[in-house]
């Protein structure tokens, strides 16, 4: 058990954090930090964490775990803020869904004494703030580690089975891998959404009500992916640039061949595209990262 756990930025994937850990009984104490006194109050009020303060330093001062859940832009002021009082021993980690240039700016401001682990939880909705939140959205989920040199073996045991308790599986990879892997996993397939939305927004104005009036299933799918937290995914596309533009390279010679397919009517090839992508769907379905039946929005 841990004595205190600050969490900084209590959002979606931080308060979420925070139900679990005290659902889980993991730490005596929880804080946060947030930038607005509306966002500490609340916290607080809806007894996510015991105390809330847009004093960083103060909330993280005698913390054990410090857990970064903000939007990748704000890491480095972060860093700066509060390398000076990080308690010696402590384990330093975040959520961030990139890792390349924040493992490496964190590990570079983090004081020996501090093991600074990078994790991400591949968990997640498209909603945004503290209020959804919920303490069981990491069950089942993947939560992949991404240690840096300042990380000492004994607190990334502490830490994985830290991500263990709240209901995760734990994987330990390279931050290499880890930018490709979820460029195609999440990235690519976030970019795709806010494409197709974007496309039915440039329509002639007076289709626009009949979009929105007989959406059919693919299109709200897509809606809900591109209705995520706009920051929060600018910043991880300006951050894995290099992984995501090689992928929509790929997809645009995919799409292409998709193109000629249908023009040249040859349905036998399309088909045994879609045989292969039905595939897919199943093996996801078989390894309990998704469930069969979709309630398809009805109440
Ligand atoms: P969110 O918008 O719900 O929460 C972010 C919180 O950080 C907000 O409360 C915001 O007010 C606060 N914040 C922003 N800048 C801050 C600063 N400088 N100091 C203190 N607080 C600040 O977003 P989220 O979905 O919880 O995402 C947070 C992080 O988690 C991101 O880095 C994201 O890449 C990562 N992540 C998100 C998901 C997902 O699906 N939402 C999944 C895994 C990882």
């Amino acid at each position: 058990m841990f004595q205190k756990v600050c969490i900084i930025g209590c959002g979606l994937i931080g308060s979420s954090i925070a139900r679990a850990i005290k659902k889980n009984k993991l730490a005596r104490k929880i804080v946060s930090s947030n930038r607005s006194k509306t966002t500490n109050n609340k916290v607080v009020q809806l007894n996510i964490v015991n105390d809330s303060s847009s004093d960083v330093r103060k909330m993280v001062k005698e913390s054990d775990l410090i857990i970064i859940a903000t939007p990748l832009s704000s890491y480095k002021k972060l860093i700066l803020k509060i390398k000076s009082v990080l308690k010696n021993g402590a384990i330093l980690t975040d959520v961030g869904s990139v890792k390349k240039k924040v493992v490496s700016l964190i590990e570079k401001h983090t004081p020996q004494s501090v093991s600074w682990i990078s994790s991400h939880p591949i968990a997640g909705t498209e909603e945004s703030g503290p209020e959804s939140g919920f303490a069981e959205l990491f069950k089942n989920r993947w939560c992949i580690l991404t240690p840096s040199n300042k990380a000492k073996n004994k607190d990334i045991k502490i830490l994985e089975n830290f991500w263990k308790k709240i209901g995760c599986r734990v994987d330990i990879m390279n931050v290499k891998q880890h930018d490709y892997i979820l460029s195609i996993t999440s990235h690519i397939p976030h970019l795709i959404a806010y494409n197709i939305v974007n496309t039915t927004l440039n329509v002639k104005k007076n289709k626009e009500k009949d979009i929105i009036k007989y959406s059919a299933g693919g299109l709200r799918d897509f809606t809900r992916i591109a209705s995520s937290n706009p920051t929060m995914w600018r910043d991880i596309f300006v951050q894995n640039r290099k992984n995501t533009s090689k992928m929509i390279d790929k997809f645009i010679k995919n799409l292409k061949d998709l193109k000629k397919m249908i023009k040249n009517k040859d349905g036998k090839k399309l088909e045994k595209i879609f045989t292969k992508t039905r595939k897919i769907r199943k093996q996801i379905i078989a390894a309990g990262q998704d469930i069969s039946r979709p309630n398809f929005g009805r109440k």
